[in-house]
């Protein structure tokens, strides 16, 4: 019964368009992998897809701070931070965060997470109690709705990048505490959340800022910090949650705030609480990942991403208008993240599918988790591609067109 429920759903799916599967990587996170397709072949594909935006991920001196993590504490930490698994090593990554964040964040403290999706539901749910209201935006990322699932709080949305919507919402609210939450960069758009106007709206209101920098930490700002630093904030009213999977090529999580806040969900966090702690070796490979994203390197990268993403904006802006007809459209982002919307789940499988025939792997992106009708290819770029890589890709769509 079971089995032919589930069949009946994958059947439903297949029909749609909308089945998913995994490749098998046969190297490491690059702009050139080996991957193993459907068919079961392997072929090196040029990658637009990773969000390793540093390109950091196959860094050495990061494999070598991995190798020598794994001599100094081996494996697994081997049980929950509050247990035993919090390490020498987890303690040094929290600090430097505390203190890189300081700038913009006052009495900053960091606390980590195996994961952003973790640390996501540790804070939406944790903070959000019965006696507060959350203010949701409609794109944010299914781990921060996951979050208000689990939260006893009210639970309001409001329209993307609307200020006014959110200012009428907290209007109208009576909740003793209130907190916005939102992307500050938004995953499958690109585009970046007004973040001024919403903290001017947290003041305004006696409001918490909830910001999932994701695609921004590493990426965005002089050091790297990511959106806070980008826009020059400050307020004890930000909570800034950063992945380490993404630019910073590793793996992990955390929660930057005010040290009251840190400090509760070390009490209350339920997934921090009751979760192995991350491996201590990755925590220690953080530390050389930090100095290159706060350091020259990390600058140079990030000078690298914003050219190639002029280049790509340029050239996709110009095979847009010699093809009038075509109903794809460039979404307007400054970040590495620059999807091309094309519309139908059918037609942009088929578009990735032609590509991959090209050697480029683009994925295309459907609804659930885009609206439909506005599949898309999210193209991702980083700073190990050439510009060669980006020309290559151009050439391509514009076979496709
Ligand atoms: C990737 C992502 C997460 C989850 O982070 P992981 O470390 O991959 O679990 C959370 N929020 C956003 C916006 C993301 O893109």
């Amino acid at each position: 019964m079971l089995l032919d429920h589930l069949q009946a759903k994958l059947d439903d799916l297949r029909a749609q368009s909308l089945t998913r599967f995994t490749r098998v990587a046969e190297t490491g996170t690059a702009p050139r992998q080996i991957v193993r397709g459907a068919d079961g072949l392997a072929r090196e594909l040029l990658m637009f897809c990773s969000n390793d935006y540093l390109g950091l991920a196959a860094h050495p001196e990061i494999a070598q701070a991995l190798a020598e993590g794994a001599q100094i504490y081996g494996g697994g930490s081997g049980a929950s931070p509050l247990v035993s698994g919090h390490s020498r090593a987890h303690h040094e990554v929290e600090s430097q965060l505390a203190d890189w964040f300081s700038p913009w964040i006052p009495n900053a403290k960091a606390i980590g997470f195996c994961t952003g999706y973790m640390a996501n539901l540790a804070v939406v749910a944790t903070l959000g109690d019965a006696q507060a209201e959350i203010f949701s935006e409609t794109l944010n990322h299914a781990s921060l709705i996951d979050g208000t699932r689990l939260a006893k709080a009210t639970v309001t949305r409001y329209a993307h990048v609307d200020l006014e919507d959110l200012r009428a919402r907290l209007a109208a609210s009576t909740a003793r505490i209130k907190l916005i939450v939102t992307d500050a960069v938004f995953s499958m758009d690109g585009d970046i959340a007004p973040l001024p106007g919403l903290l001017a709206l947290a003041e305004a209101f006696d409001a918490w800022l909830i910001v999932d920098d994701a695609h921004g930490f590493g990426v965005l700002g002089a050091s790297g910090a990511g959106a806070v630093e980008h826009f020059g904030l400050r307020s004890e009213r930000l909570i800034v949650m950063g992945t380490l999977g993404k630019s910073a090529g590793l793996a992990g999580a955390f929660v930057v705030a005010h040290a009251t806040i840190t400090d509760y969900l070390l009490q209350a966090a339920r997934n921090y609480i009751f979760s192995t702690a991350s491996p201590p070796a990755v925590e220690h490979a953080l530390l050389t990942s930090f100095s290159l994203i706060r350091g020259s390197q990390g600058q140079q990268r990030r000078e690298q991403l914003t050219a190639l993403q002029a280049r790509l904006r340029q050239g996709m802006t110009a095979l847009l208008d010699r093809h009038p007809a075509l109903p794809w459209r460039l979404a307007p982002s400054s970040t590495p993240i620059q999807p091309l919307i094309i519309g139908g789940n059918a037609e942009v499988m088929a578009l990735a599918a032609a590509l991959e025939q090209k050697g480029l792997r683009v994925p295309g992106i459907r609804p659930p988790t885009v609206p439909k009708g506005e599949a898309r290819l999210r193209v991702t770029l980083c700073a190990t591609h050439t510009n060669d890589d980006v020309d290559r890709l151009l050439a391509a769509l514009e076979d496709c067109a």
